[in-house]
């Protein structure tokens, strides 16, 4: 099943001639004027590789290292400025350049080894359940709302997991390595256990994927976008930071770095990735006051008793 087969045609770009992919994209200009810029080099890029699993492999496995270690550089150039230290939140735990090296190199081999074969296998993966390659894009309300519905999966999904992988036995088998740093910073997101990261991965992978096979309606474009900015609020949370400009200041049920790196400092409570509710509702926050609240009830059950 071809790329180019459906909603197209394109004489002039057959799989994998020896055409330069400039030369892809201007005779796919040329034929589908329909087409915006971004399109065409979508296009162009299936065409000159001539192979979709290929074709998405690559463009997948190139996206989540540059947005990863694109999205980390900027917090590794704050933690080198003195000047941003007042907005670190535990301030006396700046990570060291050894330490963060250290962190990226495992980051970089779990990359290659673990997620690589992953990332392989997705795009057979998402022509079986149905995930749509082709252009023109989809619009973008619908991008919108979709990426909407995948956060607040992912979200639940992560807060049932996290929260199981503090269960004794699995916390030593499995989540103890990503607790390696009690103050993390952004390269620290995915410095994770093999099986964690498949495990929770499965919430950003898996929920898109089990949408598309319900509703048949997903483009692999929104799929990309959903990554990236799971990538970034994964980085973000753990960037160690707080700002008075930070997002949950507005929209006062985002977590954030803010919700996060409390869980790593106390190493309980604070389970959910990118939103608040579930810890709020079934108490497992780890703020202080909520730690304060919970031993004043404790307390206060005690006394009644007595
Ligand atoms: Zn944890
Ligand atoms: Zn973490």
């Amino acid at each position: 099943m071809s790329f180019l087969n459906t909603t197209f045609l394109l004489d002039h770009a057959l799989p994998h001639t020896t055409d330069t992919y400039w030369n892809q994209f201007d005779s796919i200009s040329k034929y589908n004027v329909q087409l915006n810029y971004f399109e065409r080099l979508w296009a162009a890029w299936y065409a000159y590789i001539g192979n979709d699993i290929l074709a998405t492999g690559i463009l997948s496995f190139v996206m989540h290292e540059l947005v990863y270690f694109g999205r980390s550089l900027p917090w590794m150039i704050i933690d080198a400025l003195p000047a941003f230290n007042k907005y670190k939140i535990q301030d006396q735990k700046i990570p060291t350049a050894k330490e963060q090296w250290d962190c990226a190199k495992l980051v970089l081999i779990s990359h290659f080894t673990v997620e690589l074969p992953q990332i392989w296998l997705f795009h057979p993966l998402a022509q079986y359940f149905g995930l749509a390659t082709n252009v023109p894009f989809p619009p973008l309300w619908k991008m919108a709302y979709q990426i909407a519905i995948f956060f607040v999966i992912e979200d639940t999904w992560h807060y049932w997991l996290h929260r199981a992988l503090h269960y004794g036995p699995l916390y030593k088998a499995i989540h103890k390595i990503h607790h390696q740093y009690s103050a993390p910073f952004g390269l620290a997101a995915e410095y994770a256990s093999p099986i964690e990261v498949m495990l929770l991965g499965f919430g950003t992978v898996g929920a898109p994927i089990v949408w598309c096979s319900i509703s048949k309606d997903l483009h692999i474009l929104t799929m990309y976008i959903w990554i990236v900015l799971r990538l970034f609020q994964a980085i973000d949370a753990h960037s160690g930071y707080e700002f008075p400009w930070s997002l949950h200041h507005f929209l006062p049920f985002w977590a954030g770095a803010d919700h996060h790196d409390t869980h790593h400092e106390k190493f309980i409570g604070n389970y959910s990735s990118s939103f608040r509710w579930w810890d709020y509702v079934l108490d497992t926050e780890s703020s202080p006051e909520a730690i304060k609240r919970r031993r004043e009830q404790k307390l206060a059950a005690i006394r009644k008793k007595q």
